[in-house]
């Protein structure tokens, strides 16, 4: 786990850091709140131990900044307020600053390790809630909600550093076939190996989700047009490679229609308008007779036309 100590007692600071380093934790320290703070920002931090008397920021300003900063992670951290305060009060200004814990000062090592131990616990389950949140159970990709979550927040990234970003969206041709002649297991399997396939196709740093039933987005920061378009037709020939075998011995293909769009220029619309271009240029994959990449070109879509025609 990776805890951060505030505490400005330099012989205590140290010595907790060992006893942490010890039990296994990466351990960061400050000396005093503001240092903490920075550090805690940068993220990556899960758990917190401070001192509550600390000259500048005290401890439970400290929780406050921490309740008060928003990263990336939705994890919140579990912090714990060391301080030899007992009073009902003391207790009730440190909860409610945010504090999740306190232990007395001095601390000795069970004491400690046991309170450590619950804030990992807690730590850990909140990982793996949020893990499942974003997961989908079939083929373990993640899933639409984490997809634009992430697709939000690459836009975002992108566009700052002036950079287009490429989807794909892929669905899987004649999907309803497979599981009426061969059953929704084989429909699973279906699933999972097109996941696979493009999980296995796609470059460094693009990624694959589960859009809905039988559709995949595939996410690629950084490419234009042309890039996507290769990186469809890749993953349209690995897949039309690959063979799935039924119970009874048959071997089938499977295939898939692809639609990519990018986005191009500053003048950039929202970034689920990409992906409704890109369902649209699947949609003309499938039309002129599926297997195959088309890219969306707004001169070829109707609805842009009209929209740009004053
Ligand atoms: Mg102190």
């Amino acid at each position: 786990m990776d805890i951060l100590i505030a505490e400005d007692d330099a012989t205590t600071r140290r010595l907790l850091q060992k006893t942490l380093e010890k039990w296994g934790h990466r351990v960061q320290a400050a000396p005093n709140g503001e240092e903490a703070l920075a550090i805690y920002r940068r993220g990556g931090v899960h758990l917190v131990i401070t001192d509550w008397m600390m000259p500048g920021m005290d401890g439970p300003e400290l929780v406050q900044r921490i309740r008060a900063t928003r990263l990336f992670s939705s994890i919140q951290p579990y912090v714990i307020l060391v301080t030899s305060k007992s009073s009902m009060d003391a207790l009730e200004e440190g909860f409610e600053a945010g504090a999740n814990d306190f232990i007395g000062k001095p601390w000795n090592d069970i004491e400690l390790r046991a309170r450590v131990g619950s804030g990992v616990r807690i730590i850990e389950l909140q990982a793996e809630l949020e893990r499942l949140a974003h997961t989908d159970s079939l083929t373990s990709l993640i899933n639409r909600r984490a997809l634009v979550e992430a697709l939000r927040r690459d836009e975002d990234r992108m566009r700052r550093e002036n950079r287009p970003i490429g989807v794909i969206l892929v669905d899987v041709d004649h999907f309803k076939t497979f599981n009426d002649r061969y059953g929704h297991d084989l429909g699973d399997q279906v699933l999972k190996m097109t996941g696979q396939c493009l999980q296995g196709s796609v470059r460094g740093g693009d990624y694959v989700g589960r859009w809905g039933g039988e559709e995949f987005l595939v996410v690629l920061p950084g490419a234009d047009i042309i890039q996507a378009a290769e990186v469809a037709e890749r993953c349209r020939t690995r897949l039309e490679s690959q063979r799935l075998r039924t119970e009874d011995g048959r071997v089938l293909h499977v295939t898939a229609s692809f639609g990519a769009a990018a986005t191009e220029g500053a003048n950039r619309e929202d970034i689920m308008t990409l992906v409704q271009q890109a369902d649209k240029a699947m949609y003309w994959a499938k039309e002129s007779g599926r297997n195959r990449v088309k890219i969306y070109v707004a001169s070829a879509d109707p609805a842009s036309r009209k929209k740009n025609t004053p």
